[in-house]
């Protein structure tokens, strides 16, 4: 086996299990789904999806064709939506031979989609944020009706914030599916499962706290952290007064001072906003970041752990809603950007 970098993603299963459970219950009479995508925001998505299916997920989202492949073996292929829809005739030939259920975006991807398979998928309006779906105009396009549509979903602009377009959106959303008829419905994600059961449908749609991540604050009780990064010291130096840290020297020692070397860095997504600003731990003792954040490696204050040595773990503080106001990167950018190197 090739020996694997010192980085790991720690995972804390029962917290995941805990926090689709919970928004399975504030789904209230529909049921929650799983937004797995993005190999599941980074989290690592075979490993959620067999975990959420074994708490009794039946619903789970991707982008791509792609993405569902990596789900192989796990799941009944018509449980896994594919959000993005058919890119080409070739990928809807791909997710009709799989057994994937296709999300049809537009009139051509209907198409795309008929020219494959008279199979079962799912319709995505546009209720007003503009991304990709059939506008409310689309909807009277013949070639809807020939489609054996399972799913009318459509996406919240604004359910992280008590905006009136909330109500807009939840208004169109109900016009489409009793315009298409005989079909389930979805509408929230994470946070659009807070505005209340008028936002349920049959399907919600949760990715983000699923993982940890709390888009409102009626959450913060209830959602666990997911994910910890962790990573192990590579040197222990003993500073001087005086001597600087990192690159442009941007952190000077008052005095005598132990730091250690960590394997992490900007490019396993431990980006330069954490550089003098982070906080990494051991056994909960307060290790802060000193002076620039690089590529692969941070330095940190020993003070508060001095007998750390070469090879011991530290964990980056990385609770989603306080990481994201530390450091201004939004809960999903903290969650999708960790890098590569990590083992999950
Ligand atoms: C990503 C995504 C979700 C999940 O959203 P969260 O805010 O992460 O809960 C739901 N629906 C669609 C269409 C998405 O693209």
């Amino acid at each position: 086996m090739t020996p694997e970098p010192p980085l790991r993603l720690a995972l804390d299963e029962e917290a995941l299990v805990h926090n689709w459970r919970t928004l399975d219950r504030l789904s209230g009479s529909a049921r929650a789904g799983a937004a797995v995508k993005a190999n599941a925001y980074g989290v690592g998505a075979r490993r959620v999806t067999k975990a959420l299916a074994r708490a009794g997920c039946r619903d789970f989202f991707v982008a791509y064709s792609g993405e569902a492949a990596e789900l192989d073996g796990l799941v009944d292929p018509s449980s896994i939506s594919i959000l993005h829809g058919p890119q080409d005739a070739n990928d809807a030939s791909f997710i009709a031979a799989r057994g994937y259920r296709p999300v049809i975006n537009s009139p051509h991807q209907a198409a795309l989609w008929l020219d494959a398979s008279s199979a079962r998928c799912d319709v995505m309006v546009d209720t007003g944020i503009n991304r990709i779906g059939f506008s409310m105009d689309d909807l009277a396009d013949p070639t809807i009706g020939r489609l054996d549509v399972q799913t009318v979903l459509s996406h919240l602009a604004c359910a992280d914030e008590d905006s009136p377009m909330n109500d807009c959106q939840r208004a169109l959303w109900t016009d489409a599916v009793l315009h298409i008829g005989k079909c389930e419905s979805s509408l929230a994600n994470s946070a659009g499962i807070m505005l209340g059961s008028s936002y349920h449908g049959h399907l919600t749609r949760p990715g983000l706290a699923l993982y940890g991540g709390i888009p409102r604050a009626e959450l913060a009780g209830e959602i666990r952290q997911v994910v910890r990064p962790q990573a192990a010291i590579m040197q222990v130096r003993d500073l001087q007064a005086g001597d600087t840290v990192g690159y442009n020297a941007t952190y000077t020692a008052a005095g005598p001072l132990r730091v250690a070397v960590v394997a992490l860095g900007y490019a396993d997504g431990y980006l330069r906003c954490w550089s003098g600003n982070g906080m990494l731990r051991s056994n909960g003792r307060e290790l802060p970041v000193l002076g620039r954040v690089s590529m692969d490696m941070t330095v940190i204050d020993l003070t508060a752990a001095p007998e750390l040595r070469e090879g011991d773990w530290v964990e980056a503080d990385y609770s989603l809603p306080e990481a994201s106001q530390a450091s201004g990167l939004s809960q999903y950018e903290l969650l999708t950007l960790l890098g590569r190197r990590f083992t999950r």
